[in-house]
């Protein structure tokens, strides 16, 4: 008897543990054949003014994809840590409009497109108001500066706004943040120009260490996917099920990752692909489907804009497959 209901047993427990809808199927299926079809993609390069990104492995290629129920799905190097970079700029300027609100970052910091390279200087000389983007290093920069706290307690909410988020311990990865520290001078130059248009609030020095800690921030594809997933639900996680930021707040989010989150090729993006995005040096990009899902892919080799060249195609192919386009 007892042999009988063991037999029963295990042949039940595979089945209901493995039990899967045509959905899941689809989207596992979808994850992989994107990872196949570019993984022999070779174009680009690493980023190398940061002397540690230029070390990574240019080979690692993971895709990463959270539903607005909370399911994960994942294929390739998705435990594989590398720094978040400008990914990071997303998250900081969630934080300023949840703690400054709206109007203030707007006014203070601007929310206009620069349609110019990350790091441009011109761009702040060129714009008589001073309004530069959240999601370029100036804007982020001025985003950090504009945070409530000293240098403690600032670090401290960045960190653990982050961790919410990734409803994980996020590391900071040391020989980035010591690469990046030694090689800072533009993003130096940057913030003291913005000082010189009082478009800085708070002391240079401490606020450009700040961003550069978080731009080192260790996070995986599968991170970042997570990480992303309350932007595609209305600012309530989907996992820990934490409402996390206001839905107005979301809708502004998203519309700065919309016009400017990859870089000077932004309008492109929104062309071919139609997600709100960002993307980052170290080869992360993550996009966001509302009430869909969210997804996050990680390959080091950038095109010249400073977008990884495997993350733009596979999340085009995904969002496609999907029918994602919110346009
Ligand atoms: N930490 C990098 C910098 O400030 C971020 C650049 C990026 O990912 O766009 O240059």
């Amino acid at each position: 008897m007892f042999s009988r209901w063991l037999l029963i047993i295990t042949l039940l427990v595979p089945v209901s543990a493995c039990a899967q809808t045509s959905k899941d199927v689809d989207i596992n299926a979808i994850l992989a054949s994107a990872h196949s079809l570019y993984k022999m993609d070779k174009t680009g390069a690493n980023a190398d003014y940061i002397p540690a990104l230029a070390e990574v492995d240019s080979e690692l290629f993971g895709i990463a994809l959270v539903t607005t129920d909370g399911k994960v799905y994942s294929y390739g190097d998705v435990e594989q840590r590398f720094s978040i970079q400008s990914i990071s700029k997303v998250f900081t300027l969630a934080l300023a409009l949840e703690q400054q609100g709206a109007d203030t970052v707007a006014e203070k910091v601007g929310v206009n497109a620069s349609g110019m390279p990350f790091n441009s200087i011109i761009a702040i000389e060129l714009n008589q108001a001073r309004s530069i983007n959240p999601l370029v290093n100036a804007g982020a920069m001025a985003t950090m500066s504009l945070l409530d706290g000293n240098e403690t307690t600032k670090w401290q909410r960045v960190a653990s706004w982050y961790n919410e988020f990734a409803n994980a311990k996020l590391p900071v990865l040391d020989a980035v943040y010591q690469s990046e520290t030694e090689t800072n001078d533009r993003n130096l130059a940057i913030a003291q120009l913005l000082k010189a248009h009082q478009r800085f609030y708070g002391d240079v020095a401490m606020n450009l260490d700040l961003y550069t800690r978080q731009c080192s921030i260790g996070v995986t594809a599968k991170d970042l996917a997570i990480m992303t997933a309350p932007l595609a639900n209305n600012g309530k996680h989907p996992i820990t099920n934490k409402q996390l930021m206001s839905e107005d707040n979301v809708e502004h989010l998203l519309a700065v990752m919309s016009t400017a989150g990859l870089y000077e090729t932004s309008g492109d993006w929104a062309y071919k692909v139609g997600l709100p995005a960002k993307s980052g040096v170290g080869g992360g990009i993550i996009a966001v489907a509302p009430g869909q899902f969210s997804i996050a892919v990680f390959s080091p080799r950038l095109d010249s804009a400073g977008n990884s060249v495997r993350a733009q195609k596979a999340i085009d192919y995904i969002a496609e497959k999907l029918g994602a386009n919110v346009f």
